[in-house]
């Protein structure tokens, strides 16, 4: 092998972002720090309270809430359980005792069984303790293999007697039973979205006590195992926001969806589109499922393999296909508005009503159903501009029963999640070309990268070790008066030094030499024209203050 081949195989090992997954670079982090503060303000103004959440989740809870059969259940979730080198211990200590077991004659083995026996124990203490809780049956079993040492001990007095065999039989085998029956759970999930972690939140901390309705919101990454492709990710993030409690007054649906479209609104978010729909409750909903189950199945054989299987599962789903030779079929299906009981159809229509009043275009969009088992009633969706097939920017819909589902009192519940990292896409492509522009570029592999933050405003071009000193103090004062400085870390001939400037995009280059020092009279290159000012350290601050003002 030659040399060459041998250093190009001990080169360390070059790491690349999960497939899915995604590094948030400047200057776009500035555009998500723009959106996220826009979130906290506008929904501030609506009375929501941020709550923060864990990123893991018991996975029973979304099983539970999202619903087993949905998409995001079934397949794309990220399990897990923590205490893996404990289960790998307890097959081997079953296998170990099923050993015994068949060599049970050998009563000399009593007492290597019941130190293994205490040594198991001690270990599944520490890791239940330290991680997951156990599930109360498995609680049960280990309580019996505790008290297996001292039923070992009474072995001894069957010693030589006929029944040694069948007492040590029956010992072990309890023993054995106990341990295999170990679970090491529940097992824990990365949130796929934030909803059923709310509940679970308000719930748990009795905000059922609060006045009533309690809103909250939050922001923060979601992880589902989903095909990455543009504007979906493995990874993503939702800005989203929930009203539980209370009463179900059309209003606060009306309100809730009111608030989406002026923090979209400030956002100056383009080609904003809302739809919504009522998918009925408890009552009517499943009458019209069946409905269209029976319908459905008279055209079984014209539907794709995906709408065949949803049939089954989940008719309504059915509704959402966007394949090109189903579309005419389900056009004929029926619709859930005509069969909606009093109730729910009084509720829609005032839900309507409410949003006219509040000046919110919307479109009714009967095929509009949820992804997640637990939304009833009101459901609705917010599609962009700039996205493609990948088009929506926001679902929600209201979920009375959840809380209740969670072992929660009954309580009213309803609420949104916007696709930050679509909602964001949407801007770029749309709302912010000189951004856009940058970012593409960064996109591009093999360019050079994209700068990471707006230019700095001032750029302190130093000579000499006096001059060095003064510029160290020059940027402490500007920078603590809020101007944003870049102060070279070593001495570069002037000419150099503008020229970095130039290329950061700064505004201004003070010019910091020998001269300048010993007059107390600083220089100030305006970037864009050339020209130059002089300054004493006291007018600088002042008219630095008075260009900001101008251009912001
Ligand atoms: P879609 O049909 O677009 O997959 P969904 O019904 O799965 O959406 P929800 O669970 O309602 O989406 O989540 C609300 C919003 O979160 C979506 O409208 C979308 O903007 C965003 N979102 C959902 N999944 C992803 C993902 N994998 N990557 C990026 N954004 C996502
Ligand atoms: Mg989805």
């Amino acid at each position: 092998m030659s040399e060459g081949a041998a250093k190009k195989e001990d080169k360390p090992r070059k790491f690349q972002a999960i497939r899915g997954t995604r590094d948030l670079l400047p200057p776009e982090t500035a555009l998500w720090n723009r959106v996220e503060q826009t979130a906290h303000s506008v929904f501030a103004t609506f009375g929501f309270g941020e709550i923060r959440l864990p990123v893991f989740e018991v996975t029973e809870l979304f099983a539970r809430s999202i619903g087993a059969d949905t998409d995001v259940v079934s397949k794309e979730m990220y399990t897990f359980t923590s205490v893996e080198s404990a289960l790998s211990r307890a097959d081997a200590f079953r296998q170990y005792i099923g050993e015994r077991r068949v060599m049970a004659d050998q009563w000399v083995t009593v007492e290597d069984l019941q130190k293994d026996l205490q040594e198991f124990i001690l270990e599944i203490d520490g890791s239940a303790k330290s991680d997951l809780p156990m599930d109360p049956p498995s609680q049960v079993k280990l309580s019996i293999l505790r008290k297996g040492p001292e039923q070992l001990d009474s072995l001894r007095g069957f010693q030589g007697k006929a029944e040694y065999h069948e007492v040590f039989d029956s010992i072990v085998g309890n023993i054995q039973t106990s341990a295999r029956w170990l679970r090491f759970g529940p097992s824990a999930t990365l949130r796929p979205e934030a909803t059923a972690s709310v509940c679970r939140a308000y719930v748990e901390h009795n905000m059922q006590q609060l006045p009533q309705p309690v809103k909250l919101y939050y922001m923060g990454p979601m992880f589902r195992r989903e095909r990455p492709q543009r504007g979906r990710y493995r990874q993503f993030y939702q800005i989203g926001a929930e009203i539980l409690g209370g009463t179900d007054a059309p209003a606060i649906d009306a309100e809730v969806i009111e608030m989406v479209m002026t923090f979209f609104d400030k956002l100056e978010l383009q080609g904003v589109q809302l739809d919504i729909n009522s998918i009925g409750c408890r009552d009517c909903r499943p009458k019209y499922v069946e409905l269209l189950r029976t319908e459905l199945l008279k055209v079984k054989d014209k539907l794709g393999p995906d709408s065949q299987r949803r049939m089954e599962t989940n008719p309504l789903r059915v509704l959402d296909s966007k394949l090109e030779s189903e579309q005419k079929i389900i056009e004929k299906l029926p619709r859930i508005a005509d069969h909606l009981c009093e109730d729910c159809a009084t509720h829609y229509a005032a839900v309507k009503r409410q949003l006219e009043l509040r000046g919110v275009i919307y479109r009714e969009n009967w095929r509009l159903v949820r992804g997640l088992d637990y939304y009833m009633r009101t459901t609705f969706e917010v599609t962009a501009a700039g996205l493609g097939s990948q088009n929506a920017v926001c679902g929600g819909g209201r979920y009375d029963g959840l809380v209740e589902l969670l072992g929660g009192p009954p309580t009213k519940g309803i609420g949104f999640a916007i696709g930050e990292d679509r909602l964001i896409l949407s801007l770029l492509e749309t709302g912010h070309p000189s951004l856009a522009t940058r970012l593409s570029r960064a996109e591009t592999k093999g360019h050079s990268p994209a700068p990471t933050r707006s230019g700095p405003l001032l750029y302190i071009a130093w000579i000499g070790e006096k001059a060095h000193a003064t510029a160290i103090r020059a940027a402490k004062d500007l920078r603590n008066a809020g101007f944003s400085v870049e102060l070279p870390p070593v001495e570069q001939k002037f000419g150099k030094a503008l020229g970095q400037a130039d290329k950061l995009g700064a505004r201004f280059a003070l010019i910091l030499g020998d001269n300048e020092v010993a007059e107390g009279l600083w220089t100030l290159k305006t970037l864009a024209d050339g020209s130059q000012q002089k300054f004493t350290e006291f007018d600088l601050l002042e008219f630095l203050r008075k260009q900001d003002s101008v251009s912001s």
